[in-house]
């Protein structure tokens, strides 16, 4: 295949695989390990022990980060290219899979309440990808010298419905339940896109502000968690950054270049594999497998060129519509934990995972 052609047919789907440390119960409790980095030749060796024989099972990823592995490693590794395409008008996307407890939130969010801007508007050491990347964008901005706006929205999917996280919070559980009841409707835009009928639009003017953004979503996702019977572990979330850039080309003519990061923190993917029809949890099991999996097919048909891709199948797939495939980037991060306890949702995340490649 000539280089040009190898430009055309190449997908832009990049899989990273992180795994965290041992937390300090599987510290306790002596949990074995079964998961093996090797960051520099990109693999990860499962060890299973069956019928009293061990064995590996080696998987390879575009990057692997093992569990000493920093924020900042990830970011400068892996993210900084992503942004840069979007701040030259793309739209990309970056997911984070994996069982929940692995580390999806740490690696999207980081620790936010206690990741206050540090001195000098530097960031906290545990600060993940979503505030590295508005500080990225912004750093360049600023720089560049021209007009700009920055925008960020932040929703819930759950259930197939969808919840503005900055919509300002009610604080009864009666207003709490008669807003959620009052679920967004997504709307075809008329023009081939999608859109959210009455979600908040932040404007943004500087990064340190995005900590208390996170916040106030977080602190929506608890009170929903606590008010409704919500498992937050069931939901996804999809914080999107929009940027408008005015600029003149040679002629003088004005021109506004605009591109969209969507990051999504996915619900746990165990929710996948434990899909039982038990205790009248069909519905709801159903409904977030079909954004899972239709994330997954959608992405297997980006990255094996089917003529269809399934995105009307699932709100998450219709929300991401214009950010998955084409000229866009997508990343996604797996995460999983190196105990022995968490073996089974192991191997079906990097199956999951490598499935994307
Ligand atoms: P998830 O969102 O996948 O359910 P979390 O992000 O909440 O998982 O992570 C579970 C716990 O593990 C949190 O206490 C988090 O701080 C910690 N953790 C996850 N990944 C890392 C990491 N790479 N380094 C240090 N701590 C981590
Ligand atoms: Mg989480």
């Amino acid at each position: 295949m000539s280089s040009r052609q190898d430009k055309e047919k190449a997908v832009n789907v990049q899989v990273l695989l992180r795994c965290r440390p041992f937390s300090d119960d599987e510290l306790r409790s002596n949990a074995p390990q079964v998961i093996t980095c090797n960051d520099f030749q990109r693999e990860v060796a499962v060890t299973q022990s069956i019928a009293g024989k061990q064995f590996d099972r080696v998987f390879t990823f575009d990057k692997v980060f093992g569990p000493t592995a920093k924020q900042k490693d990830l970011y400068d590794q892996a993210i900084i290219p992503i942004v840069n395409e979007v701040l030259e008008g793309f739209n990309c996307t970056i997911f984070a899979y994996g069982q929940t407890g692995t580390g999806k939130t740490y690696t999207m969010e980081g620790e936010c309440r206690r990741a206050k801007s540090g001195p000098k508007g530097q960031l906290p050491a545990d600060a993940g990808v979503i505030p590295r990347a508005v500080k990225q964008i912004f750093d360049t901005l600023e720089r560049q010298n021209t007009e700009y706006s920055v925008k960020v929205t932040f929703l819930e999917l759950y259930n197939e419905e969808i919840t503005d996280l900055l919509a300002p919070e009610e604080i009864s559980k009666a207003a709490f339940e008669d807003r959620q009841k009052k679920t967004l409707p997504l709307m075809e835009d008329g023009k081939g896109g999608v859109l959210v009928r009455g979600l908040e639009e932040e404007i943004v003017t500087n990064a340190s502000e995005i900590f208390s953004l996170l916040e106030r979503g977080s602190a929506k996702r608890r009170t929903a968690e606590t008010l409704l019977n919500k498992q937050s572990s069931r939901s996804h979330s999809l914080f999107s950054i929009t940027i408008h850039i005015k600029e003149a080309t040679p002629e003088g003519e004005e021109l506004i270049k605009c591109g969209k990061l969507n990051l999504v923190d996915l619900a746990g993917s165990e929710n996948i594999s434990r899909s039982g029809a038990k205790e009248g949890r069909a519905r709801e099991a159903g409904e977030i497998n079909k954004s899972l999996l239709t994330l997954g097919r959608v992405i297997t048909a980006l990255v094996e060129h089917l003529g269809h891709v399934p995105y009307r199948d699932s709100k998450l797939t219709r929300l991401l519509r214009d950010s998955l495939g084409g000229r866009t980037k997508t990343c996604i991060i797996a995460t999983v934990s190196p105990s022995v306890h968490c073996l089974e949702e192991t191997l079906s995340t990097l199956d999951y995972a490598h499935r994307a490649k």
